[in-house]
Formats: structure tokens, sequence, C-alpha cells
């Protein structure tokens, strides 16, 4: 049995459930694909409060809960489960953040790892709703009056400056404010949340959402800085006046620099990274305006994606919103294999399966094996794509599988392409021992439950240290 930190008795606690032989795994799905592509609403749905204790109550406390150690935060899905489906809301939510301080924002994006890696997923695929289980308990946690800011917290005498407002340096700030440090948060953009604000669609996370958590953390005394782009480099020596007078420095800059295709046309107006458009489109619901020369829009456009990932998924979801003419989706991968099961990688691993988001549901013309060759275009206008199909047979000699063109090149009609490529993992100089850095900034790109447990271990660190 994995270990678990919040004390609770455990013989009177979690009831044997049987009732996943008779209740199915049922979704809340999402709205009909003809109201959703109208508005950026979040497109999910809840259950009911009947139907919502039914499904946590398919846990079976299978005694090795895979979900547990599948969850990179360690939730205690097993234990909030009972007290849900025992209608003990206060319960599920103590357990809930006793692990993870921000359950709003998995609940509502997280991939679930600790659902292919529940036992019910190996029985008959219909493993527990967690995610969703998640989301209704921190939700019913803030209608109820549940979450309040924690008050009188002892300070320790000592400042840690954060760098960077994404999941990765809430979790840290949100740690070491309740351990006693003085947190100061400083974000370059206008507002906190990295790319749960600005990469992340409004219709998979409602940003209301970020704001409730930011009032708490600021009731609860930490301070942020907004519009402060720090030099990382200048922290590399304690030269920099400012940080001296921080004990400590987190760095949670994320992964600033997608990567790029630099291939003929590169420059031609209607090429853009997805994070261009992406952000811009959250910001312009945020409120901000943006000249017509600089608004980057799907509308009445052919829309050619290139990234066949959950970025590029994103990217369709918000063509679909702006009014978009068509869109394709593009991949130099081959496309994975299809069902539940990878034999590559199989339970309780991740699977590496086809996924389709809700953004594929709404239209998408999707291709594997497409390399992208030239950008084609009308003056400095990109009006289409030469792409090359190709196969990928294995290398003789060992190694990386060998790319080998198949038929004719074509052109894609396109006057809009978003490059969703994925992001570089950032190198780092060598910082002085009181600087510590997390989440995509540490790791690469990779996901909100990530950048939150590596927030968290990094905040328990910067204390180990000052022990
Ligand atoms: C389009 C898109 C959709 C995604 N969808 C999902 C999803 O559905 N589910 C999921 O789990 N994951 C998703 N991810 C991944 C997830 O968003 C990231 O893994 C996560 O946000 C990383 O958190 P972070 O705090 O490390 O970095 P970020 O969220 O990137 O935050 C870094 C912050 O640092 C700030 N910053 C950078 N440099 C400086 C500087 N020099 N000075 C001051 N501030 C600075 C940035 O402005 C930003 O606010 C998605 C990613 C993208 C791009
Ligand atoms: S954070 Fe994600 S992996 Fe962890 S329990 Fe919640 S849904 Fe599962």
């Amino acid at each position: 049995m994995l270990t678990c930190n919040v004390t609770i008795n455990h013989s009177s606690f979690i009831i044997m459930s049987r009732s996943f032989l008779e209740i199915h795994r049922q979704e809340a799905g999402y709205r009909p694909v003809q109201d959703r592509i109208h508005d950026f609403g979040e497109v999910e749905q809840t259950l009911n409060i009947r139907e919502r204790k039914l499904q946590a109550s398919r846990c079976m406390d299978c005694g090795v809960p895979f979900c547990h150690w599948a969850c990179p935060l360690g939730n205690k899905a097993p234990e909030w489960n009972d007290a849900l489906a025992k209608g003990d809301w206060e319960l599920a939510y103590r357990l809930l953040t006793g692990t993870n301080p921000f359950p709003e924002f998995t609940g509502r994006i997280c991939p679930a790892l600790c659902e292919k890696a529940c036992v019910l997923n190996r029985y008959n695929h219909e493993p527990t709703t967690n995610r969703e289980d998640e989301c209704a308990i921190i939700e019913m946690a803030f209608q109820e009056g549940l979450v309040q800011p924690h008050t009188g917290i002892s300070r320790n005498g000592k400042r840690v400056a954060v760098i960077g407002a994404g999941p990765a340096g809430l979790a840290a700030a949100h740690d070491l404010n309740l351990m006693g440090y003085s947190v100061t948060v400083f974000e370059k953009s206008e507002a906190a949340g990295g790319l749960l604000r600005y990469g992340i669609p409004n219709f998979k996370l409602n940003k209301a959402v970020i704001d409730r958590r930011l009032k708490l953390m600021e009731e609860e005394g930490i301070e942020f800085k907004f519009g402060e782009e720090i030099s990382l480099n200048d922290l590399c020596s304690n030269i920099n006046i400012r940080f001296s007078m921080f004990d400590a420095v987190i760095i949670a800059t994320g992964t600033p620099q997608a990567r790029d295709l630099n291939i003929p046309g590169r420059k031609l107006k209607g090429v853009h990274l997805a994070l261009e458009l992406l952000s811009q489109q959250n910001r312009a619901l945020a409120g901000m305006e943006f000249g017509k020369d600089e608004r980057i829009t799907a509308k009445g456009k052919n829309v050619l994606v290139i990234g066949g990932g959950d970025t590029g998924s994103d990217c369709i979801g918000t063509a679909h919103r702006q009014g978009c003419k068509s869109v394709t989706q593009i991949e130099i991968m081959p496309r994975p294999t299809e069902g539940p099961d990878d034999p590559q990688n199989p339970w309780p691993a991740w699977p590496r399966t086809l996924k389709t988001t809700s953004s594929h549901e709404e239209g998408c013309n999707r291709r594997w094996n497409i390399n992208t060759l030239e950008f084609l275009g009308e003056g400095v206008r990109l009006t289409g794509v030469r792409v090359q199909e190709i196969d990928w047979r294995p290398n003789p000699a060992g190694g990386r599988p060998l790319m080998v063109e198949k038929g004719k090149p074509e052109v894609i009609k396109a006057e809009l392409v978003l490059l969703a490529m994925g992001f570089l993992k950032p190198e780092h100089p060598r910082y002085p021992e009181n600087v510590f850095v997390c989440g995509d900034a540490a790791n690469g790109a990779s996901l909100v439950v990530r950048a939150l447990a590596s927030g968290r271990q990094t905040a328990a660190k910067l204390n180990a240290f000052f022990k």
C-alpha cells in the first residue's frame, strides 16, 4: 500500500465497494457541438449530485491504488472517492487538498493519468471518473464556503522570490507561504496563470477559476508583481541588488520558446506559432483590444495546424469559434494505435493511443505521416503549404527510423497556418545554491499536474535547505 500523509481511521473509512459491478462509468460529456462552437464557454458539462456520488462509489478500494502512483501529486483518489460516495463532501475536500493545492485546475484540464492506471481500466476499460470527481468536490467546497483563506500564518522571517506565475510558481508560492515564508511572485505578463491563462483556451478552463484562486492567495499574504520580466542571467551572481533582499529564489518560467519551422516562406503573412493565436484569443476574451493588422483570426480561412498534439487540438477548437472555413491538422509521425490498449506501453502506464478531443469532434481533417516542405504565397500573403506524404522505415543501422518519401508532393490550401510542434527545453546557467528551478522550466514542456507537483517538491526542497 502506498503511504498516505493525511491521518484517517482507515478501518472505519473505506467501504469495499462492489458497485462497479452494476454501475457503469458515466462521463458528464460535452455541450452539443452546434451549441458550443459559437462561444468560448467551457465545453464540459457536470453530473448531478446523485450521479456524481454513484460514480465515486465505483472505486473498489482495490488495495493497490495505481491511480495514486500514476498521479504526480499522489492524489488519494480512493480515499476522497469513498468520502464523496458517502456524501461527506467536507472530508473529501480536506483529503483532496491535502495533496493538491488547486484541484479546480486539474479537475478541468488534467488528462487524468490516474484513470488510465485505474484497476477498473484494466478490468473493463471503465475506470473511475477521478478527474470529474475532483472538480465536483472542489466546486462544492467553494459553493459551501469551505474554501477560506488561511489566516494567522506565523512568519519565519525569510523572504522568497518566485519568478513566473504559472502553475509551478503558484504551487511553490502557495506551499512556501503556508510554511511561513514571505513570498513575492514576479510575472512578466499582466496577470497570473502562465499557460493556464494564456495557452489553454477558455472553452477548457474559464479564467474566472484562476482569478478566484488568485484572490485567496493574495488574501493569504502572497504579493504579486505583474509586468515584471526578470533576467535569469542576473540571478547567477549575487550582485543583483533587487534579489539580494531575498533569502532564496524559485525560477518557474516555463518553456518560453516554441519549436519553429524555418522552411521557405516562413515569413509570409498568415504563418504563426500556435501560442500567438491562443494567447491573443484569451487576451481578447479578457477585454484586451488589438488593431486590425495585429489580430490573428481564422475567420473565413482555411486553417492548417502543423503538429498533432494537444496544443494543435486547442488551435482547432479556437479556429472553429473564430469562424474558420475548414481545419486540417497534419502530423509528421504515424497515426497512433487505436483503442484503449497500447501494446508498447501497457497498463498501468499511460497508453500512447489515438486521442480524439472535444475540438476534433467539432470537425477536422486529421492526417499523419505528412512532412511540410514550403509555405506558398501570393505577394506577402500565405495561400497554401506544399507537403509530402512520407513513410517511416526501420533503420538498418539501428536508432531513429528513416523517413522515406511516398508519392508526389501536394499543396494544401491555407490562409492561416498554426505551428504547434512543441517547445524547446530551456537551458539554465549555473545558479547559486539558494536558486531553485521547477515546473516546465526544469523538466521541459509537460502537464499542469506535473508542474504543480514540481512546484510543491521544490518548495519542500527550499524549506529543507534552510533547516
Ligand atoms: C496550448 C497549451 C495547452 C495545454 N493544455 C494542457 C492541458 O489541457 N492539460 C495539462 O495538464 N497541460 C496542458 N498544457 C501544458 C501546461 O500548460 C504546462 O505544462 C504548464 O502550464 C507548465 O507550468 P509552468 O508553471 O512550469 O510554466 P508556465 O505555465 O509556462 O508558466 C511560466 C510563467 O513564467 C512567466 N515568465 C517566463 N519568463 C519570465 C521572466 N523572465 N520573468 C518573469 N516571468 C516570466 C510566464 O509569463 C508564465 O506566466 C498545455 C500547454 C499549452 C501550450
Ligand atoms: S490530478 Fe490528474 S492524475 Fe492526479 S488524481 Fe487528479 S485527474 Fe488524476
